[in-house]
């Protein structure tokens, strides 16, 4: 961090974006960071009471009241708040105004700012200076991204904590070790000739053991950290008509999908998120699970299949008013042995139609061993006790894993898993009394995939397909 604060900042040209939706809404933000921004603001700003008052002159962190001004006249009344190098959120300077929200004033606040000098800024430039200027590392940038677009509680809490550094913080005290062991063994390589150990070969392993422990343990808490940012991948499966799209409709509150009398018509998958409390659920609707003739329906059918793998919750509807709803408890029963105890919800629906309703999902119960809910999934019936049985599904979920710090995104997902590998290479390399250059290869890559996560070590292409996402003037 010393370093970072220390660093000389270079400020770039000068750049104005808007940085609230836009539209119409009582304010509207419009942002400049860069070389000289102060001085481009006293172009256009003038403050009320103050004809002297030159943002130039002005400390950061100081908000001033006034107009701003093109050729033409006034633009609007504004709150100009000043920020001063290093200490804003690019570390450039930086000039905020506040003006009313209209698009057209702001269209024209922005063209009097580029007229002043300032040019339009690219999606995610703001972030991506605060980036290359030490302010943030690449971890909390995308952090940024995934805070604004959380779509529950859970996801928005897990962006904020991801923000705060916590992550950072574990990956570069791992990537401080690895490093520590990858100098003293490129040290040995200097020595050339003498057989020197500076560090022992058993405490390399003791070393490395511990560290590829903490890697894979982030490793696995991707899985809860998808369940948190993405939702819960959770699929409805049953035959025609026993009321699946029904059911999605109702929990999600609006017409999705399609609802016909037809059996197989739900042909692909449709896939929506609803929130529940504080969990969010990627619900998909399949193909009714029945031999069909038709192509695709076939296809449909298929996919389902392979949806229903993928799946973090299964549930698992039948029509409990049909005559025939005991057959159905053997292939739940299939279910439950594939797919397990934890994963699978069983729904008995139009219960509204079947007047010993109770007494059948008793007996359910028994047969399969499996959590079942009775709805009526027309009636909206019985869906809060489903949504409970759901919401305690994930909890367990979750607590399978209790990691204080979760690896939400894929890409760092992807660069841990690469970093476990090298250091299980490194492991066997040891295991095998390899030559030291060949362990300290494949520790340096290690640091290089760990490096990659919080920017350390980064290309430009990583950093584009990052930025670019955002939106502009972020
Ligand atoms: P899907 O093929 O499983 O998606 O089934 P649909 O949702 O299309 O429903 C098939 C038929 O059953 C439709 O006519 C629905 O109105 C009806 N249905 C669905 N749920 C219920 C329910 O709880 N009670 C009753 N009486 N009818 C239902």
């Amino acid at each position: 961090m010393s370093t970072q604060t220390q660093q000389q900042i270079i400020q770039e040209e000068p750049i104005a974006a808007i940085a609230t939706p836009v539209g119409v809404g009582a304010l509207a933000v419009i942002r400049m960071s860069g070389r000289g921004v102060p001085g481009i603001a006293d172009k256009v700003f003038r403050k009320t009471g103050d004809p002297d008052f030159r943002a130039e002159d002005s400390k950061g962190f100081v908000a001033h009241f006034g107009n701003v001004y093109d050729r033409e006249g006034m633009v609007d009344e504004v709150v100009a708040l000043v920020f001063r190098s290093p200490n804003s959120f690019t570390r450039e300077d930086m000039v905020e105004f506040t003006c009313h929200g209209g698009p057209v004033v702001v269209r024209h606040l922005l063209q009097a700012l580029f007229d002043a000098g300032c040019r339009p800024a690219e999606p995610g430039e703001f972030t991506r200076r605060a980036f290359l200027n030490g302010r943030i590392d690449l971890l909390q940038a995308e952090a940024i991204g995934e805070m604004i677009h959380a779509r529950s509680e859970s996801a928005y809490r897990t962006a904020v904590n991801q923000m705060q550094g916590n992550l950072s913080r574990k990956l570069d005290a791992l990537r401080q070790r690895l490093l520590e062991s990858c100098a003293l063994l490129e040290l040995e390589l200097d020595f050339g000739e003498e057989d020197v150990e500076l560090q022992s070969r058993d405490d390399l392993r003791q070393q490395l053991m511990q560290l590829s422990d903490e890697v894979q343990k982030l490793v696995d808490s991707y899985r809860q950290g998808r369940l948190l940012s993405e939702g819960v991948a959770t699929v409805i499966v049953g035959k025609p008509n026993a009321g699946k799209s029904t059911l999605l409709n109702t929990l999600l509150g609006e017409e999705r999908a399609i609802v016909s009398h037809m059996p197989g018509t739900t042909r692909d998958y449709i896939e929506e998120c609803f929130v529940h409390e504080k969990t969010m659920f990627r619900l998909t609707d399949t193909a009714g699970l029945r031999e069909s003739d038709e192509e695709i329906e076939r296809e449909g059918i298929g996919r389902s299949y392979r949806k229903i793998g993928e799946a973090d919750l299964i549930l698992y509807m039948l029509d409990i008013s049909q005559p025939e709803w005991q057959q159905e408890a053997e292939v739940i029963r299939e279910f439950h042995d594939t797919y397990g105890h934890a994963k699978l919800i069983v729904i008995a629906n139009k219960t509204d139609l079947a007047p010993d309703s109770e007494e059948r999902i008793l007996k359910l119960r028994e047969e399969t061993g499996c959590n079942v809910a009775g709805v009526s999934a027309k009636r909206g019936e019985g869906i809060d006790v489903l949504l409970g049985l759901m919401g305690s599904m994930v909890e367990r979920l979750d607590k399978l894993h209790e990691a204080s710090v979760l690896v939400t995104s894929m890409r760092h997902y992807v660069s841990l898993r690469n970093a476990a590998d090298a250091v299980e290479n490194a492991l066997s390399l040891l295991g095998a009394y390899a030559g030291t250059e060949l362990i300290a290869f494949e520790l340096r890559s290690a640091l290089d995939y760990v490096g990659e996560i919080t920017g350390k070590v980064v290309s430009e292409e990583i950093l584009n397909t990052i930025f670019d996402r955002f939106c502009i003037g972020k």
